[in-house]
């Protein structure tokens, strides 16, 4: 999609601090760290909400899982332990209409969540 941002990244139109690439994902550092790790883990494909996944299109989720994995692990967090938050529209604290993962780690997280 031409106005979204994560698009752009994915297309390489705009900088991000890349840490994984693949042909199907792209993850980033998030532009606005709320821990100190905090990467974006990205499906390439333009999808708007996790509500718009298809049921044909579920081996994007493996994958978005597989990399959150990997980045735990490039970021070693993946022992100490990290958080996988996935927002869903307005009141789950979706602000860009892209789907998209937060690999949080690196502090306590709390519970319940904001
Ligand atoms: O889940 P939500 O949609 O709120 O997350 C969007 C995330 O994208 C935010 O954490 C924001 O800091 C990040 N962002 C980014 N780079 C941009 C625009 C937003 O990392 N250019």
């Amino acid at each position: 999609m031409i106005d979204c941002i994560f698009c752009q990244i994915a297309n390489h139109e705009i900088d991000a601090t890349i840490v994984y690439e693949d042909e199907e994902i792209i993850a980033f550092e998030d532009i606005d760290p709320q821990a100190p790790v905090h990467v974006l883990v990205v499906p390439k494909k333009h999808i708007h909400t996790l509500i718009d996944l298809k049921e044909n299109e579920g081996e994007i989720l493996e994958q978005l899982v597989g990399v959150a994995k990997t980045v735990a692990v490039m970021k070693h967090v993946d022992h100490r332990g990290f958080r996988f938050v996935l927002n869903c529209n307005p009141e789950g604290g979706q602000t860009v209409y892209h789907l998209h993962a937060h690999v949080l780690g690196g502090r306590k997280m709390n519970w319940p969540p904001g």
